[in-house]
């Protein structure tokens, strides 16, 4: 099994890391119902995408595990 040559410093470890903070998510309103959404995404609440409905009827669709 292969063991690391030298100890991994805080300093270096801490540098490594300094690139890994998650970034919050930037949500646009829908132009169709206002409900935050993805960018780039159809609207989970009303299906709309490009101001046309793509989706024919998200409300009998349960797509809340996909919104969270
Ligand atoms: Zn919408």
């Amino acid at each position: 099994m292969a063991v690391p040559q030298n100890r991994t410093t805080k300093s270096r470890r801490n540098m490594r890391r300094a690139h890994d903070a998650l970034v919050a998510a930037n949500p646009n309103e829908c132009a169709n119902c206002g409900e935050l959404k993805r960018p780039h995404h159809v609207c989970s609440a009303c299906g709309h995408y490009d101001s046309r409905e793509v989706v024919a009827s998200a409300k009998e669709v349960d797509l809340d595990e996909d919104a969270a």
